[in-house]
């Protein structure tokens, strides 16, 4: 395909479900990366594709039955079912409403798996060019804000901060941090902790680093480590090079997280 504009739905949707070929799945990536329109249309076409996959659970169900039970409206009467049906379908039409509501507020992913792949496709590591090419719909943040948001230091170990970027999609907000230290960078995402980072080819395995109990996926080109706290999700993404360890800066890091 060419993109001359914007991408229409059905091609973002033909993307989501994995059905193109290489050379269209490309256009359509590089069209995403540089144009926040349709990622935001593509971020909402994933979402929807994740939300019609949950059936109504069995407590709905259960929740119905109860409720026609115990409505007197169940005894025969001159109206026959007719009302206790309409309580049945108003019941459903609420408890779904809720029940999507509920599940699109906590599964909405962030899909950190295919950007990352991008990055160690490439092989540079995350710096600031790479970091806009790669994660778009970030936009630039307040300082103070990502500092206080991660409660992390402006300077760790070598690394200052340099760059910090937010994504806010449909109830989805992630901030990104960039720290440098002139020759290499590591990029943190932060997330409130209901949010999911799906991290898509990458296989996550249960690690530690310096005390911090922590995920890695399993890469031979970065480091890659989630954390979990109280309240938030933390990514940390590291060009890997055997002279630096990561996990003594990641462990540093994350020492400090709420
Ligand atoms: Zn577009």
């Amino acid at each position: 395909v060419k993109i001359d504009n914007h991408i229409n739905r059905d091609l973002l949707l033909a993307h989501a479900r994995r059905q193109l070929n290489q050379p269209d799945a490309s256009a359509v990536s590089a069209h995403l990366r540089d144009c926040n329109a349709c990622a935001d249309d593509y971020g909402s076409i994933l979402l929807k594709l994740r939300i019609k996959r949950v059936a109504a659970p069995e407590w709905i169900w259960q929740g119905i039955r109860t409720a026609m039970e115990e409505s007197p409206q169940c005894r025969p009467s001159r109206f026959g079912l007719w009302p206790s049906l309409a309580v049945a379908a108003l019941i459903l039409v609420v408890c779904t409403t809720g029940y999507f509501r509920f599940r699109a507020d906590r599964t909405q992913p962030f899909d950190v798996g295919q950007y990352l792949y991008a990055l160690e496709v490439e092989s540079t590591g995350p710096n600031p060019v790479n970091m806009r090419v790669h994660f778009p719909g970030f936009l630039a943040y307040d300082r103070q804000s990502a500092l206080s948001d991660s409660q992390f230091q402006p300077q760790v170990q070598g690394y200052r901060l340099i760059e910090q970027r937010i994504l806010k999609s449909g109830g989805l907000q992630v901030v990104q941090l960039l720290y440098d230290s002139g020759s290499d960078s590591f990029i943190v995402f932060i997330a409130p902790r209901k949010v999911i980072f799906n991290f898509g080819l990458f296989k996550l395995v249960d690690d530690e680093a310096q005390g911090i109990t922590c995920r890695r996926a399993v890469c031979p080109r970065q480091d890659i480590y989630q954390f979990t706290t109280a309240k938030r999700k933390y990514v940390f993404v590291h060009k890997h090079n055997p002279s630096v360890g990561a996990g003594p800066l990641f462990a540093e890091l994350m020492r400090s997280a709420p």
